[in-house]
């Protein structure tokens, strides 16, 4: 073992290799030396547990592989084919062209972020999108927050701390990611008082759990399971009138939240933020990059005077959206306005798209395919909405289907088209690859069928 230490190169000898100061001509000397040591190290822990030293050109190949690794952005452009919509782990919600444009515009330079130009005076960022949102969804008040968990956590910290909470037993969810409504409670000082059961709640279970400590009553949207058979559940409005008759305020979270009725596309009903408006709940919660298709960000819209409560909060400062979110938030907050929502919002152009016209580039994908050695065909299928919204509903869809061997080969079809030079993440069934258009954008077609090329070479 001492022989194999001894054949180890110094750092310096590693350092003046053609091949590493090519590496640190690109980078720079001091990251690429952190790496040359690194990389020694571990050989070093390697030959302590037995195995041979690698050849310095090993070694280099090694330097090499550790600095591409860690000297590069890791976070980069993939092609969704999976047929999700909104996938939480791709990303959400795509982004229009135009709320790209407004990021940008703000990106590279100054802004008027917190500052009023007609009286030269500092302003608030909140301002950007209250009148939006409010236009857009007829509350009277409203701010945007980092995500819909801060927002939950903001109104429940600033209107709940050291008081009571009622939550039906049937919401008392997790959404995933960690956010659990119990957890989420208990982290901002609030006493869950849960009523009912997990299927049946009824407006007499909420009324018996007020008490002179009780400050809210909340709704949580399940919004990633459902339950059906014998269930019961308080309507929104019965809740709001509970509220208004007993002092006490509403608080909905929505999750996804729509601001178009998808009962329009074929899907079951989700609910609307505009219908937990006019209902008069007190404080509505939703995501910016759920159905809502912008950028992440979490919107409390309601009542003046708690939005206010709210926006004064210290948390508030805490939790606050940042600059190029809020430009994505107001464009497209704009789309919807304009009544272009369904043209321009990424998440809503794919939920509209007609199965016609998704067969139509599924068709277009297989025949860029070379079918001699390969079998492949276009198959129906169903694409899913995703983000936690209107589970187990399906849009029908047309997918792109190559056949391999076994479940193995098409795993291993679906590896290398993530790991080639553009990601493209699909979904393997039963020994078959299968690439969903209804979620890749139109224009990257040409992009994702060299992608497919590329891999089954
Ligand atoms: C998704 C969701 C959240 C969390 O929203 P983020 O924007 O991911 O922070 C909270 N509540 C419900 C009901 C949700 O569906």
């Amino acid at each position: 073992m001492q022989s194999e230490f001894r054949q180890l190169p110094s750092i310096d000898k590693l350092l003046r290799d053609a091949r590493v100061q090519d590496l640190a001509a690109v980078h720079s000397v001091g990251a690429v030396s952190n790496i040359a040591r690194e990389t020694v190290e571990s050989v070093r822990r390697r030959i302590a547990a037995g195995e041979a030293c690698p050849s310095f050109d090993e070694l280099v190949d090694a330097v090499a592989e550790n600095a591409a690794l860690a000297l590069t952005v890791s976070l980069r452009r993939v092609i969704n084919a999976t047929g999700v919509v909104i996938h939480t782990n791709l990303g959400r919600a795509p982004l229009s062209k135009e709320a790209v444009a407004a990021m940008s515009e703000v990106a590279l330079g100054f802004s008027n972020l917190e500052f009023d130009l007609e009286t030269g005076e500092r302003g608030s960022r909140h301002e950007h999108v209250e009148s939006l949102l409010t236009r857009v969804t007829g509350a009277e008040a409203g701010f945007a927050v980092n995500n819909n968990a801060a927002a939950v956590l903001l109104a429940l910290m600033a209107l709940a701390r050291d008081k009571e909470v009622v939550l039906s037993r049937g919401q008392s969810v997790e959404i995933g990611g960690g956010f659990r409504i119990p957890d989420v409670m208990r982290q901002s000082g609030a006493r869950l008082v849960e009523v009912g059961t997990t299927n049946k709640t009824y407006v007499a279970d909420y009324e018996e759990a007020i008490g002179p400590n009780t400050s809210l009553l909340l709704r949580v949207h399940s919004s990633n399971f459902r339950i059906s058979g014998f269930t019961h559940s308080v309507e929104l409005a019965e809740l709001v009138e509970l509220g208004r008759r007993r002092g006490v305020a509403v608080l909905d979270d929505l999750g996804s939240g729509a601001l178009l009725d998808t009962t329009k596309f074929g899907l079951a009903h989700e609910p609307m933020v505009q219908e937990s408006v006019a209902a008069g709940v007190d404080l509505v919660c939703f995501s910016g990059d759920k159905l809502l298709g912008g950028p992440q960000a979490g919107l409390i819209v309601g009542k003046k005077a708690l939005i206010e409560r709210l926006k004064k909060y210290p948390l508030a400062r805490a939790l606050r959206i940042d600059k190029l979110s809020l430009a994505a938030l107001q464009m497209t907050l704009l789309h919807y306005l304009d009544g272009d929502a369904i043209d321009k919002v990424p998440v809503w152009r794919m939920i509209q798209t007609p199965q016609e016209e998704v067969h139509r580039r599924a068709e277009l994908w297989l025949s860029a395919l070379d079918r001699t050695s390969l079998k492949a065909e276009t198959i129906r299928g169903e694409s899913t909405i995703g983000g936690g919204s209107l589970p187990g509903e399906t849009l029908p869809t047309s997918l792109l289907a190559i056949q391999l061997d076994d479940t193995r080969a098409a795993g291993a079809l679906a590896e290398r088209l993530r790991t080639g030079s553009l990601a493209v993440v699909g979904r393997v069934e039963r020994g078959k690859l299968l690439l969903d258009p209804r979620t890749v954008l139109p224009e990257d077609d040409v992009q994702l069928i060299s992608a497919l090329q590329e891999a089954l070479w």
